[in-house]
């Protein structure tokens, strides 16, 4: 950056003590750091017909003065100025308070421009604003900033400008010739120029399209540049193993690979035979069959001399996970453990110990596994389930876990596109997108609360078949504050009603690790035929016996999150169900709703949930992972992105990029961002 950009706040003309301390509880220390504080909207002061104009609303008019000023005083200090004023074929009132001075002015015929408050009842301006003379295009749309305290909206336009005119100059050009042609992009200054002084709509949709490209752009570069160096500055493990043992264990698998199955198991052993370090997502739908394709590639880890770890975000999944490797693994002399935070004191040791020693190859459990006391003698391979919510940063934590192990991440959550290459934009991704042959479509059903008695007698009429059912509740217990179901009443509701003849079993995240392990085992022997419980059970549970879903109050879920729930069932090939009980007000809720019902597709839910929700809120609160961009959304900028991503592939490819002068300003960036330097990265 420019020295003089990178100046304090505090060398601007007017800027004093107070006025630093301002711009500093916005974030701004720098010239640079204001010029590049952007407005979040703007207000629209442009002339407007005063027929299309409503009662009480800010308008700017322009007209000729048609009446001599009249000054009435009230008191010493305060007054008010009336005047008639000709605007088009109107004319109308003009009052202006506390300004005497304007009486002299004004004179007849001479033009004026005034924004206020328009009375169209008594057909009268009430002025804020007055200029004379035409209107100045420049003020016709008004930047509107975001402020805090004392500092006004209209002093900060006035420090922008200020800043502007004496800095505009020192703002240089970071994008190459060759794409503000190409793309027809106005340059940095002007760009930053239409963003805080805008002269029109079209120059602003301008400025903002060349933003939305620059911010973009620079984001990709950054995951490009990320994945680039992490693979040439990462020796990877070099898996090589017996394909005729590998082949044999693919044999004893109970289902023959579906196509898209076998296809990203042959991305992932490649990357896992290459020199580069695996990093690796893999996407699949509720029920696509990831589990096996994590097992195999386990196995190909194992039988290359290695440990394989596998990570899930909730002990059931754990646990459900040990139970089916261990048998998968049992005729291949692997021995597999279980680590949850209920595994303490001596028995703990004694894992560790054998986790250092060898004598176990397949480690699963929770976050546990991350942390600092454990040691495994040669970790070849991380998988981590479900694990959408994980952000750039404990991606990078859990790869420096074990020397240059190789990763994947699986998870269900579909994610649209313009997402997964913004949040996983420097990992290589893996599709799994088919499910395995005869499933069948499941019927989701919207209905109101009042129609439970018909519902309880569907699932009566299927546990008679030996099916099994969910019943998930967003609550555990009744609160007074949220009128919604909650799985302890639910469940002795459910239990009075199939009395002798069905079991209803309970889950809920307060449960012990043991207690719900019994359920759910329970539950998985079909000796609880309906289990009630709360969302911890959303992820990754597999009870393919289990056919009905029911979601209470599912207006309180998002569609991703229905969609996993409605992945619970649908796993065999019985006919499923999913009932949707919800009776939301809002169109939005009732749009859910609709959707639902109307695709089992996850990728199509989720971009409609994407649409409905914005990006902010996709991942939920936690994830750290998502970029905030100033001036792109990622929902309605989509094709700019994908058009930045490709170019940002291209470019890190390219040896120009790494040499040429005219691309000098995009490695700046690169290297401010530390991910040049190596030091963030092993
Ligand atoms: P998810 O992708 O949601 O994690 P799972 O791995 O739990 O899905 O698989 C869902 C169900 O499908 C399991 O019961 C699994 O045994 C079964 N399955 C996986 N792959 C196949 C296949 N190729 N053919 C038939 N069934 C399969
Ligand atoms: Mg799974």
């Amino acid at each position: 950056m420019n020295n003089r950009l990178s100046e304090p706040i505090s060398t601007l003309k007017g800027v004093g003590e107070e006025t630093t301390e301002l711009f500093n509880d916005l974030g701004i220390y720098t010239i640079y750091d204001l010029l590049e504080y952007f407005p979040y909207r703007y207000d629209d002061n442009s002339l407007k017909d005063l027929a299309d104009v409503k009662h009480d609303e800010r308008v700017t008019v322009e007209g000729k003065v048609h009446s001599e000023p009249s000054l009435t005083y009230f008191g010493k200090k305060r007054s008010r100025l009336t005047f008639r004023l000709l605007v088009g074929r109107y004319l109308l009132s003009v009052v202006c308070f506390n300004r005497p001075y304007f009486k002299n002015k004004l004179s007849i015929d001479s033009t004026v421009t005034v924004t206020g408050k328009w009375d169209k009842h008594r057909q009268t301006i009430t002025v804020q604003e007055l200029t004379f003379g035409p209107k100045q295009t420049l003020t016709g749309i008004e930047p509107v900033y975001s402020v805090k305290g004392k500092l006004t909206i209209k002093g900060m336009r006035k420090f922008i400008s200020l800043a502007m005119k004496e800095y505009l100059d020192d703002i240089h050009e970071i994008l190459p010739d060759e794409f503000l042609l190409k793309y027809k992009l106005q340059t940095r200054k002007e760009a930053l120029r239409s963003i805080h002084l805008p002269v029109g709509q079209e120059q602003l949709k301008q400025a903002r399209r060349r933003f939305v490209y620059e911010e973009f752009l620079l984001f990709q570069l950054k995951m490009q540049a990320l994945r680039k160096v992490q693979r040439e500055q990462s020796k990877g493990i070099e898996h090589k193993f017996d394909y005729e043992k590998f082949d044999e264990f693919l044999h004893t698998l109970p289902f023959p690979l579906t196509k898209a199955q076998s296809r990203v198991v042959n991305e992932i052993i490649t990357d896992m035979k290459s020199p580069f370090r695996m990093n690796r997502l893999l996407q699949g739908d509720v029920g696509s069959g990831k589990t096996v394709v994590a097992a195999i590639a386990i196995y190909a880890a194992i039988l290359s001399g290695y440990q394989g770890a596998l990570m899930v975000p909730t002990e059931i999944l754990a646990e459900q996970h040990a139970e089916s490797l261990v048998k998968m693994f049992e005729p291949f002399a692997v021995n597999v453990a279980l680590l949850t935070s209920s595994i303490k004191g001596k028995k703990r040791r004694e894992l560790l110990e054998k986790l250092r020693n060898n004598e176990i190859q397949l480690l699963i459990g929770t976050h546990a596994l991350i942390q600092d006391e454990i040691h495994f003698h040669q970790l070849g391979l991380v998988i981590t389930d479900e694990q959408h919510r994980f952000g750039v940063e404990q991606r990078r934590m859990l790869r420096e876990k074990g020397e240059n192990t190789d990763v994947l991440f699986m998870t269900a959550t579909p994610i649209p596109r313009t997402l997964a290459i913004t949040a996983f934009g420097e990992m290589d991704v893996s599709v799994i997108d088919e499910l395995p042959a005869g499933r069948k479509a499941i019927e989701t059903y919207w209905v109101k609360p009042t129609m439970l008695d018909r519902i309880l007698s569907f699932i009566e009429k299927e546990t008679s078949k030996g099916r099994q059912a969910y019943v998930i509740c967003p609550l555990i217990e009744e609160s007074d504050k949220l009128d919604v179901q909650n799985a302890l009443d639910v469940h002795s509701m459910l239990t009075h009603f199939f009395q002798g003849r069905f079991q209803v079993g309970l889950m809920h995240g307060r449960l012990t690790s043991e207690e719900k392990d019994s359920v759910m085992r329970r539950f998985s022997q079909n000796e609880v035929n309906i289990l009630v419980s709360t969302t911890v059970v959303e992820v990754g549970v597999n009870v393919p016996n289990a056919t009905i879903m029911v979601i209470y109050d599912a207006e309180r879920f998002g569609l991703s999150q229905l969609h996993q729930l409605r992945g619970r069932v649908g796993r065999g090939s019985e006919q499923s169900y999913c009932i949707l009980l919800a009776d939301p007000k809002s169109e939005t809720g009732k749009e859910r709703m609709k959707i639902m019902t109307e695709t089992n597709d996850g990728f199509v839910l989720s971009e409609r949930d994407l649409e409905l929700r914005g990006p902010g809120d996709f991942f939920g609160k936690k994830q750290s992972g998502m970029p905030i961009f100033k001036v792109a959304d990622m929902v309605h900028d989509y094709r700019a992105l994908e058009v930045a991503r490709q170019d940002a592939v291209e470019l890190v490819s390219s040896k120009a990029f790494w040499d040429e002068k005219k691309y000098e300003g995009l490695r700046m960036h690169l290297l401010q961002s530390g991910i040049l330097d190596g030091e963030k990265l092993d």
